[in-house]
């Protein structure tokens, strides 16, 4: 150790020397001594978990509390330079020996301290040699304040107990004996500065400084001593990270945009005045939060979140009208292929004459619709981006092509993103930077319900609205599990179920999770498949497989053991065969050629398929009111939020829908658990929540956030939501009044610290 003070942006090679440091870094990515002070303890050790010594066996990997024996020096049997060191401790009831082994010309280190009557915590794995039971070069710590020959009274182990041992997360190369060490190094001289938060919010909430809790959480007195220690350090994540989305909120709403505000009698007014339907309260009180939004000179960034069904399509439409309205035009992305034409097709249909500007029937102000998918024929393409660097096509929809260099819009008033889990951040940059000077409004809109923490976290520079109410008429969704490996006669009733519902003129979809085997099996389908981001069908990447088919029975095909996912192609076949012979077949996957994934959705529409075999491909947006049945095959291979999803293809009509889960998932296996949640709850929130308990926070917050830079080690998005919520208030408050934060120079720079990595996230976002 070097002398003098230490602060939190001090090089550890600094800190505690080249060799340590370096051991550090390399171990556990650790460059700073503040990196290393945020290596929190996994768990304490209290001296009710020391190990008796009488109850060793061999093997266990044990940590005990004794006094040292005897110490001596033994040569080697068969002579040379290496010795062998033997301690043996006890804790007066038993004994047990340490070996070191060393060479005579150094090493010594280790063993070198041990002396007779110290007391210490000793830690290894038990092995044995000649019958008695040892431990070879263990960690071990003595305790400083007890006396030579002190007794192992009681006293002395409260002592002990009284201070928790930390036990750090540590690789082989570097224990958490080392790091605690090094921990223990460097609180001494540590001087933390200012501290970052600031006075009146400690106060407020009763919490620790900053030095004490770094302190408290690796040298705790006591557990309530960690706990505060724990409380404070949370605040730290929750606060610095809010603070940061606040300032961005901030940056954000102060920025130029074009105001495009409500023009009566136009186009919007006109849809309006034609909708075959009443809009809920909901989607009112929405789409009027959205209209003053977009009438104002700053961009809005808003979120709507809406169950599936929930009729975000024409909370979006509404405001891209009045933004066409504004004379500005307005983009629709969406993540996929196939949902990027069904907005096509079904923006037109909606909007009828107001969408056939310049044509035969189309109105007086009329506006024209564009889609720019990477399948659009050459030619298409070429009017397609005319129409939008002219300004004549007000609305522009498509996937990810429409964020292509060459297309150039006129007048870029306002962005919507569709299903925007499946949406980059540089997806959504890409397009805003096609508003000249003044930033687009962007309307993200997400059908997965997302916690309100999540919501404050991931999302916590877009300001948020919810549709909690589905359009009245809706019928509910009945879900089941079919358990197909124990009740194989509940999956042909299934099928039974299909045939009748298909006789009453209703629709299904089977879904699979796979497409089926083929020589490309794993080629990228050309534009559904975006390579950043979770795949409509992750399961087309499999190794290509062969189910056993030969009995032709659907029994068959999920009795096969252990065996790959079903396929879309597989499971078409064999109920082609059988069970659903005679029914209309159609198969939709990622893979199939953009047109015909068109055709088949179109003919699905139109009622000339019975019964649709399709991947995830169907899960986002995809909207046929006469589908009533869907029956997800290997239903435990999706996660609680897709099938959600999925199954919200069905029951959008007046008829009640039905979800059947199939799934050969034993009972009472946490997947079968799974599934009877989802069969349980219709309550999407409840089902999200579900899904990101079984998640580590890391996967929550993206790709950005994962890794040992993850700034969030604490606080727990699920369990924190009140610290969270008031740490937003409380951040949103300081930062409105000290935008740059001039006034907290320490909140400033930790933010700089704790965020590093993230902040070039937080930029893109
Ligand atoms: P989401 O995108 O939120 O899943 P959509 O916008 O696709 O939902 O709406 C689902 C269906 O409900 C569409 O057919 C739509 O026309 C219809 N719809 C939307 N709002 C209403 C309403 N207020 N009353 C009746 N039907 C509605
Ligand atoms: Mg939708």
């Amino acid at each position: 150790m070097l002398p003098g003070v230490t602060t939190l942006r001090e090089p550890l090679t600094r800190a505690l020397g080249p060799k340590t440091g370096k051991a550090l870094e390399n171990a556990l990515g650790m460059a700073t001594v503040g990196d290393l002070l945020r290596h929190y303890p996994r768990r304490y050790y209290t001296r009710g978990e020391l190990t008796d010594l009488s109850s060793l066996r061999e093997g266990d990997h044990v940590t005990v509390l004794a006094r040292i024996a005897n110490v001596s020096l033994h040569p080697m049997p068969q002579g040379g330079p290496r010795m062998r060191g033997e301690v043996i401790i006890t804790d007066d009831r038993a004994k047990l020996m340490l070996t070191f082994f060393f060479r005579n010309s150094g090493g010594q280190y280790k063993f070198r301290g041990l002396k007779p009557g110290l007391v210490g915590m000793f830690a290894g794995t038990v092995s044995s040699f000649r019958g008695r039971l040892q431990l070879i070069h263990p960690e071990y710590e003595l305790l400083p304040g007890a006396p030579p020959n002190a007794d192992l009274t009681p006293e002395l182990a409260d002592e002990f107990a009284t201070e928790l041992i930390p036990v750090y997360p540590a690789t082989a190369k570097v224990s958490s004996w080392v790091i605690a060490r090094s921990v223990k190094a460097i609180l001494d001289p540590l001087d933390t500065g200012e501290d970052p938060l600031p006075a009146e919010i400690r106060e407020r909430y009763g919490l620790y400084g900053q030095a004490e809790a770094i302190r408290a959480i690796h040298r705790p007195l006591d557990w309530e001593d960690r706990k505060r220690a724990v409380e404070r350090l949370k605040w730290d994540e929750a606060f610095m990270l809010q603070a940061a989305l606040a300032q961005r909120r901030m940056a954000a709403a102060a920025l130029p945009a074009m105001p495009r505000p409500h023009v009566p009698d136009g186009i919007a007014d006109e849809f309006d005045a034609q909708l075959p339907f009443t809009l809920t309260a909901g989607q009112v009180a929405v789409g009027e939060t959205i209209a003053n939004d977009l009438a104002c000179a700053h961009p809005m960034h808003r979120l709507l979140q809406g169950e599936v069904g929930s009729g975000k399509t024409v909370i979006a439409i509404r405001a891209m009208l009045q933004v066409v309205d504004a004379g500005g035009q307005a983009a629709l992305l969406a993540p996929t292929e196939v949902l990027a034409q069904q907005h096509y097709r079904s923006v037109t249909a909606m909007l009828g004459p107001l969408a056939r500007r310049g044509q035969l029937g189309g109105a007086d102000d009329a506006t024209g619709v564009a889609l720019l998918t990477g399948s659009v024929s050459a030619g298409a393409r070429r009017a397609a981006l005319s129409d939008v660097f002219t300004g004549d096509a007000g609305i522009v929809i498509g996937t990810h092509a429409l964020l292509e260099e060459r297309v150039q819009f006129a007048d870029l008033g306002l962005v919507v993103i569709d299903e925007q889990h499946r949406f980059g951040v540089e997806q959504r940059d890409a397009l805003r930077a096609k508003a000249a000077d003044n930033r687009p409004h962007v309307l993200v809109m997400t059908a997965t319900p997302i916690p309100r923490t999540v919501a404050m976290t991931v999302y916590g520079d877009l300001e948020t609205s919810t549709l909690t109410e589905l359009p009245a008429g809706r019928s509910a969704i009945a879900t089941h599990v079919v358990p197909a490996a124990d009740k194989p006669h509940f999956l042909e009733r299934a099928w039974a179920r299909v045939k009748e519902e298909v006789e009453r003129g209703r629709q299904a979809y089977v879904v699979c999770p796979r497409i089926g085997d083929g020589p490309d099996s794993d080629a990228p389908d050309p534009d559904d498949r975006d390579p950043a981001y979770p795949d409509e069908d992750d399961f087309a990447n499999m190794e290509p497989t062969t189910v056993d088919l030969s009995h032709g029975v659907p029994r068959t095909i999920t009795n096969v053991g252990r065996r790959q996912p079903l396929s879309v192609l597989d499971v078409a076949a064999t109920l082609d065969a059988g069970p659903l012979a005679g029914l209309r077949l159609g198969i939709l996957h990622g893979r199939l050629h953009p047109d015909e994934k068109d055709r088949v959705m179109r003919a699905f529409s139109a009622g000339e398929i019975d019964v649709l075999v399709a991947t995830t491909v169907i899960e986002v947006g995809v909207d046929v009111p006469n589908a009533t049945v869907m029956v997800i095959m290997d239903a435990e291979r999706f996660g609680v939020s897709q099938l959600h999803q999925l199954r919200g293809r069905v029951g959008r009509g007046a008829a009640p829908g039905l979800c059947l889960l199939v799934s050969e998932a034993p009972p009472a296996s946490p997947a079968r658990e799974r599934l009877d949640a989802v069969a349980a709850t219709l309550d999407g929130f409840q089902l999200s929540r579900l899904d990101l308990e079984q998640r580590r926070e890391g996967d929550v917050l993206g790709a950005a956030q994962a890794g040992r830079h993850s700034s969030l080690r604490l606080l727990q998005l699920l369990k924190d939501e009140d610290l969270i919520g008031q740490a937003r208030t409380e951040a949103t408050a300081i930062v409105s009044a000290d935008p740059d934060l001039a006034r907290h120079p320490a909140l400033r720079a930790a933010i700089e610290d704790l965020l590093g990595v993230q902040a070039e996230y937080l930029d893109k976002t």
